[in-house]
């Protein structure tokens, strides 16, 4: 090592990694508990991207109209195409509600009806009777619902004494030989010194990777460090071929339309001024599932019915709604409209396109949060000391196709149930045993090789080659022969790392190198992404194979596990989804067609 490091130690009970919405409802959740409990993050909790979050947060409250969670199940498991995990699925649908009244009581401002019960709105996928009629079941603050959340969590934390470590970046796991995890390291940029924290439960809640396309509505602090790390420790990942495109990015900009703009009314047009989604998806139309609306449009503009000059785009109608509902409902929406796309929404279309908005893969777990993985035969093996939530985590709620205002829920009954674990399983201040003194080599090794790397290509123009070929190669519709050409453009700029070059050789806000670090993590992500994409030779939920245009349960129902090793190589192995139910509360929900 060419410089020795400044190296700080901590110890706690628990360690979370990441300030959104899943990181600090643990995290609070764990400080209430009496643990000793520190989060880091690489941003001001409040700055992540939870706080974007705008549509709401599903639960089968009721409140208008009438609902059941089993209700809510089974759309989530239709919504996800049959890949997710029904025991999971149960949970988060039963917890739901609890989960929401929680926030209530913590002090989130969500909108109220007339009676003053907690507004929801119909959103994409939410059905009652199972799959007859249209579900009110988005629990909203306007619509900036995760900007409600976050404030609040952040502050429930603090009066917990949770202690925080902020603008402090992860760099890795530490693992022992026998696989547990012990704890991670981290890197404080304000001062440049290197932090090893101790603890008996790491909870990775660092979010997902959209940063891998050129087009995404995610912060660009989404580079999926955790998974990145995860990947580094030789673990495997989850179904990371299911990428999410958003029907309504704004045209250019990529910048998110809420789907509560077609949950309050809000349609789609192309060209000939026609609201197509009725030919595509008759009983459920605009409202069809977020991967259904997305390929209609994606074809819709392939035939030659897309509008503006170039014929490359859609058009979103809330004119319609008028002034009142829309600066009540979406003034956030008509704020983002006006400044991304220069639009008044009270009187003209927003021109819109869909956009990569969410990894429905992530490092696989259990409905407790712990880390699994395939070990001798056991696909449900615990990673001891290692937890996942949010949407770095594959629990798998969301299978092949994540239903919108689904995320927040899993963030809030994940982080919650986490932070119950540890509360059962640690006992506040217990002592952590004694690591060799090898153990740290391959983090510090890694973080020196990259500051300095002796590279003449810098970080952005990897990026660029990266985003633009995952963009490309790994789009709304596959195939395997553009999938091919992918991986092999893949190849070479995941090799091209080797010759990264971070100018700015210093500790202390060294934004380079912390550009370099997350091209890394996102590297990895893209990488096994493109090629689980390539091996699956089905269709399903967001992944449509032009090639292979059917679901195929017999081959297919399981999901992807994915290794990579140094050069960029991947491995794969499967895990059978679960279909069994953890009560008898609720039934198992047998495959059938996904009709919308
Ligand atoms: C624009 C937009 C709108 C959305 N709207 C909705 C909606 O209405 N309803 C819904 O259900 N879902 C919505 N989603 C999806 C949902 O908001 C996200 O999936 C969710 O917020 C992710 O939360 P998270 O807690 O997992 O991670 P994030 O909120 O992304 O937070 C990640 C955290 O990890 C930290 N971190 C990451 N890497 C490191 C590192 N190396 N070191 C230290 N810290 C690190 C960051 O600092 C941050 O605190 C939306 C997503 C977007 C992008």
């Amino acid at each position: 090592m060419s410089k020795a490091y400044e190296v700080t130690e901590h110890q706690y009970d628990v360690v979370v990694v990441g300030a959104g919405g899943a990181g600090l409802r643990a995290t609070f959740g764990m400080a209430a508990e009496g643990l000793t409990t520190a989060c880091v993050t690489k941003v001001f909790p409040t700055r992540s991207h939870t706080v974007a979050a705008q549509g709401g947060m599903s639960a089968a409250l009721a409140n208008m109209g009438e609902d059941d969670w089993r209700w809510h199940m089974y759309d989530t498991i239709k919504g996800s195409d049959w890949l997710g995990d029904q025991d999971a699925i149960e949970y988060m649908c039963k917890n739901a509600m609890q989960a929401v009244i929680e926030l209530e009581h913590y002090g989130v401002p969500f909108s109220r009806t007339d009676e003053g019960k907690i507004y929801q709105r119909p959103f994409g996928g939410m059905t009652t009777n199972f799959g007859e009629g249209t579900a009110q079941r988005t629990c909203a603050a306007a619509d900036r619902t995760g900007h409600a959340i976050l404030h609040t969590l952040y502050q429930q934390s603090l009066k917990n004494n949770a202690e925080f470590y902020i603008e402090y970046l992860a760099l890795d796991l530490i693992i022992d030989d026998e696989g547990v995890c012990r704890g991670l390291w981290a890197w404080c940029l304000e001062d440049g010194s290197l932090h090893r924290f101790r603890a008996h439960e790491v909870v990775l809640a660092t979010g997902g990777y959209g940063r891998s396309y050129f087009s995404c509505t995610s912060a660009h602090t989404c580079t999926g460090d955790g998974t990145g790390m995860v990947l580094r420790a030789g673990l495997p990942l989850q179904d990371m071929e299911f990428i999410q495109f958003h029907p309504t990015g704004i045209y250019g900009s990529g910048c998110l339309i809420t789907e509560g703009v077609r949950g309050e009314g809000g349609y789609l047009t192309n060209s000939n001024g026609e609201r197509f989604m009725e030919r595509y998806a008759p009983t459920a139309k605009d409202l069809a599932s977020r991967d259904v609306v997305s390929r209609s449009m994606t074809i819709e503009i392939r035939e030659g019915r897309g509008v503006g000059a170039n014929g490359d785009h859609i058009h979103l109608h809330l004119e319609h709604l008028g002034p009142g509902v829309i600066n009540e409902r979406l003034p956030g929406i008509a704020e983002s409209a006006r400044i991304f796309a220069g639009v008044d929404v009270t009187k003209e279309p927003i021109p819109v396109l869909p956009t990569v908005h969410y990894n429905m893969g992530g490092v696989q777990t259990n409905y407790l949060g712990q880390v699994v993985t395939l070990k001798n035969g056991d696909p449900d093996a615990v990673v001891p000391g290692l937890m996942a939530i949010g949407e770095a985590a594959c629990v798998s709620v969301h299978g092949a196709n994540r239903l919108g205002s689904n995320s927040l829920l899993d963030l809030i009954v994940f982080g919650r149930a986490a932070a119950q674990h540890c509360a059962a399983t640690i006992k506040p201040g217990q002592t952590h045993k004694a690591l060799p003194d090898s153990i740290d080599d391959f983090c510090l090794s890694r973080f020196d090789r990259i500051l300095h790397n002796d590279g003449s290509t810098p970080v952005a123009k990897i990026r660029d080659n990266m985003q633009r070929t995952m963009q490309n190669d790994a789009a709304v519709f596959r195939t395997g022969e553009t999938l091919a050409e992918g991986i092999e453009k893949m190849k070479d700029v995941h090799a091209s790392f080797g010759d990264v070059k971070v100018s700015d050789k210093s500790l202390i806000w060294n934004t380079d190198l912390v550009e370099a670090l997350e091209l890394d993590n996102l590297l990895g992500n893209a990488v096994v992404s493109i090629h689980s994409a390539a091996n699956r030779l089905e269709s399903r939920g967001a992944h449509a194979r032009e090639d292979y245009p059917d679901r195929d349960d017999e081959n297919w129902m399981k999901h992807t596990l994915v290794w990579l090793n140094e050069q960029g190589e991947v491995r794969f192995d499967y895990r059978p989804v679960h279909m069994y139910t953890l009560t008898d509360e609720a039934e198992v929900i047998p495959p059938k067609k996904r009709v919308y």
